[in-house]
């Protein structure tokens, strides 16, 4: 070890003290031992490589699966004053050769690489002939076939154990799932590092999830108080994407689309003006994520169900990594349910796949059921215990209240079984509430002993007694037509055998909208103090006019969060600035003026905060 990896972490990148189990597997690293580091997003896993990298002698060699996210990485390294560079197909044959020159000569001190690139024998043999300090593998869950996102060249990246021995190997993934750990292990041949594993828990992120019901008003009334926040909104079909992004334009909330049915140049301005500008709310296919570390990202927006819980913890992962509070709403039916269940039975997947899809699908909707605290069901899954209560998820805030469902339940399973076990849920619903539409009359179910006897409930709570029925398995949705169909305790239920509680379903006033606003700090992460907050958006306007100028996102300049502390602080001189967390020697030298003079100002045009 050449240089003290405390000492990196200050003076390059501005952070005062490790954070987590960072520093143990800096240590680790830094002294040549491998590593598989399991930690959530935002949990700071690039120390865990750049810093040993800058502590060791030679060249970090870092795998990336994405070119955009090489980008933005190398950007901020060079801000930091790193030697940095990236080896990928958009390299023009010169830059590349200059690139390969700058790796022969010992003048780079990390380089990133596409797992592609790496394996070509003229990239090994280059390297054979370079200092390697170590070798980084970003997103390893890409070498499991179990994971979403499998990347065939991962599993060649195994064979850098032999002809590198000696190299330091550090594998890092934010996946949770326990499979694709112990496969990445295995798979690349990680059997002698030591593993460090964090809480999976985003404590900054406020979860929330509410019935579907008029979906788009939901969405406007969630995103009220978000202006100038950047957010992602989710959606499963390219359509509706084009049509969501129209309709926050229409309603005066900036909004460019994106998803894999554009022409790819259009689809890179979109994510290029998301990461850039400040405040732009993007709406996407799930094409859209993987490798964005925009680290503002202040909330992300479900307006269709995602597949499974870990793609749903992934999805609203990409919220909040630089730690400030954000959001992660989603609204759901019935029909996205039987939409998902659909597209399982249709895919052309072995059966036995089929049945793990459905059970995932099954998790997913249990967490979307429970009254309980969202954050303990969702670490509950990853195997991770928490005490629940955690205040800041919809649960939480405003209790769900439950009620004694057991004759609910036999009606609604009892109209399931007498109209023949062939229906859907609008048409169960519209049995039970004695509507006699044209289909329930031709059918003769206005003659049944269910017909009308749910009048005591609205419409939507039936619907989410069908729900909460699918939950507990006493409800099926078949592919076909997505049919209710009665599953094994439906018996019991219906016997009077086993007694049902439901949760109310809640409006979205209720959960997200106007009525959840006690005690909530807006998700803005802002100060509560006026004039800190004005600073603050002084301070962006600066760091924005200075992206602009670089062609770079304004948070490569700084983070939010360092800007939070230099409204906070007010730095006077350069000394103190430096001090601010983020801020670190290469970028003091290169901003600090500017900043102070931001600073300055504000103090004068606004002397009384
Ligand atoms: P991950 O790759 O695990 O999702 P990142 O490496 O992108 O996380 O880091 C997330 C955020 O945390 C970044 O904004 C980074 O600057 C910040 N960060 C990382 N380590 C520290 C630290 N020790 N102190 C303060 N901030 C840190
Ligand atoms: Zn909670």
């Amino acid at each position: 070890m050449n240089a003290d990896p405390l000492h990196v972490l200050r003076t390059v990148f501005g952070h005062a003290a490790f954070r987590g189990r960072q520093e143990e597997v800096v240590r680790r690293v830094a002294s040549g031992g491998d590593a598989v580091v399991l930690f959530p997003t935002g949990a700071g896993k690039s120390m865990c490589y750049q810093v040993p990298a800058l502590c060791r002698d030679g060249v970090g060699v870092v795998v990336s699966p994405l070119i955009a996210l090489m980008r933005d990485q190398v950007e901020a390294l060079k801000q930091a004053g790193v030697r940095a560079a990236a080896l990928n197909s958009t390299l023009s044959p010169d830059e590349a050769a200059g690139l390969r020159r700058a790796l022969r000569a010992g003048e780079l001190d990390l380089v990133y690489v596409t797992p592609e690139r790496l394996v070509t024998d003229g990239f090994l043999d280059l390297l054979s002939r370079c200092r390697i300090a170590l070798f980084a593998i970003d997103e390893a869950h890409c070498v499991s076939q179990w994971g979403h996102d499998f990347r065939p060249e991962y599993l060649k990246l195994a064979a850098l154990r032999d002809l590198f021995p000696g190299v330091p190997r550090v594998a890092l993934t934010a996946t949770a799932d326990p499979q694709t750990r112990e496969d990445l292990i295995e798979r690349l041949g990680l059997h002698g590092a030591e593993v460090f594993t964090t809480s999976f828990d985003r404590p900054n992120i406020r979860y929330a999830i509410v019935d579907k019901d008029q979906p788009r008003k939901q969405l406007l009334s969630f995103l009220r108080n978000k202006r100038g926040q950047s957010g992602i909104v989710y959606c499963l079909s390219r359509k509706k994407v084009d049509a969501t992004a129209e309709f926050l334009n229409e309603n005066g909330i900036e909004a460019r689309a994106y998803h894999a049915g554009m022409e790819r140049e259009a689809r890179d301005r979109a994510q290029d003006a998301f990461l850039k500008e400040d405040g732009l709310v993007l709406v996407a296919t799930i094409a859209f994520g993987m490798g964005i570390d925009k680290p503002d990202v202040r909330f992300v927006a479900h307006l269709d169900l995602p597949s499974s819980v870990e793609a749903y913890y992934q999805e609203t992962g990409r919220a909040g990594r630089d730690g400030l509070p954000s959001d992660a709403w989603m609204t759901y039916g019935m029909g996205d349910l039987a939409l998902r269940s659909t597209m399982i039975d249709q895919s052309h997947a072995p059966d036995e796949i089929k049945r793990v899809e459905h059970s995932k699908l099954r998790a997913l909707l249990a967490i979307c059921e429970t009254p309980q605290c969202r954050r303990q069901a969702l670490l509950a899954h990853f195997g991770e215990a928490h005490p629940g209560g955690c205040g800041n998820c919809d649960n939480c805030l405003a209790p769900a209240e439950t009620w004694d469902g057991t004759i609910a339940a036999q009606k609604a399973l009892s109209a399931i079984h007498r109209t023949g076990r062939r229906f859907g849920a609008g048409h169960i619903v519209d049995v039970l509430r004695g509507n006699a539409t044209e289909k329930v009359v031709r059918l003769g179910h206005d003659r049944l002993p269910t017909f009308g006897v749910g009048q005591d409930h609205e419409e939507r709570t039936w619907h989410s007694v069908l729900r909460q029925l699918a939950v507990i398995g006493a409800v099926v949705v078949l592919p076909d037509h997505s049919v209710l169909d009665l599953g094994e305790p439906a018996r019991a239920i219906l016997k009077g055998e086993s007694k049902v509680a439901f949760r109310k379903e809640r409006t979205f006033e209720a959960s997200g909208g106007k009525g959840a606003k006690k005690g909530r700090t807006p998700a803005s992460a802002s100060s509560g103090d006026a004039g800190e907050d004005r600073l603050f958006d002084a301070l962006r306007g600066e760091r924005l006019a200075i992206a602009r100028e670089q062609g770079v996102p304004p948070y490569v300049v700084f983070h939010d969060s360092t800007l939070r502390e230099m409204a906070r602080e007010r730095p006077q001189t350069l000394d103190d600035l430096g001090r601010v967390p983020g801020v670190g020697r290469a970028k003091l030298e290169r901003y600090g003026d500017r900043f102070l003079e931001a600073l300055g100002r504000f103090a004068d045009e606004n002397p009384g905060i």
